[in-house]
């Protein structure tokens, strides 16, 4: 019986070291999503930033195509201006133009404006491509980083898969039908061998038995605890 517990510490230790590979390949592949997620958001922001600044770029443009019609009417009426027959007629077209020009002085003003915030949604649009570039950089150096360890990690979860299959074939079926059954059930802690330690077992902190302490001694068959059902190994 004390090769079979040893047999079946050692398969523990090795779906412990797979359940840990499987973390850290998990992890890796959580830091790569988050990088493409982060480059993703970027480039996101880029077209928000650039839809922006065109946006700014069309308004300035709709003031400026106003102003050039406001002028060519101005220009209309001084001709008109020219040819007035009459002192009536003379005054009602400067009037106009008057009109035209307040009015042009307000558009210039507007049109002032509109391409101080183009320049600025220009610095938002520069600003968010420089935090693409940035994110790009985050995602090739996690590539980098990521993909050499993961490689290494892949082959040697293999390699412990491999090893545990071995480990598997050599136990007697009956008890490794138990343990990956215990196993299976105590998905949160995984163990399924604990040792028992002064008399207490270390899977669920319940003092053993003394009939179990006395089959734990002489080793011949399985010691379940009965809190946690785990298989029992006294610990000396
Ligand atoms: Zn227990």
């Amino acid at each position: 019986m004390k090769e079979t517990l040893q047999q079946l510490i050692e398969l523990q230790r090795t779906d412990d070291g797979v359940v840990a590979l499987t973390a850290r390949i998990e992890e890796l592949d959580a830091q790569l999503n988050g990088a493409r997620a982060a480059l993703d958001e970027a480039i996101a922001g880029v077209e928000v930033a650039h839809h922006a600044k065109q946006e700014a770029q069309a308004t300035t443009h709709r003031f400026e195509m106003d102003l050039q019609q406001a002028e060519a009417e101005i220009n209309k009426l001084e001709v008109q201006l020219n040819k007035a027959s009459s002192n009536k007629e003379y005054q009602g077209l400067m009037l106009g133009i008057a009109a035209i020009k307040a009015s042009n002085d307000k558009l210039e003003e507007q049109i002032l404006l509109s391409m101080d915030a183009t320049d600025e949604k220009e610095r938002d649009e520069e600003a968010a491509k420089a935090g693409q570039r940035d994110a790009e950089a985050g995602l090739r150096a996690a590539e980098g980083n990521v993909e050499e360890e993961r490689q290494g990690l892949m082959q040697e979860l293999a390699d412990m898969r491999t090893g545990r299959d071995e480990l598997a074939a050599r136990v007697d079926p009956t008890k490794l039908k138990l343990y990956d059954r215990i196993r299976g059930g105590n998905r949160k802690s995984g163990s399924a061998v604990v040792a028992v330690y002064g008399e207490y077992c270390q899977g669920c902190q319940m003092a053993v038995r003394p009939q179990d302490m006395v089959l734990l001694t002489q080793c011949t068959e399985i010691v379940l605890c009965r809190t946690c059902h785990r298989i029992q190994v006294l610990d000396t």
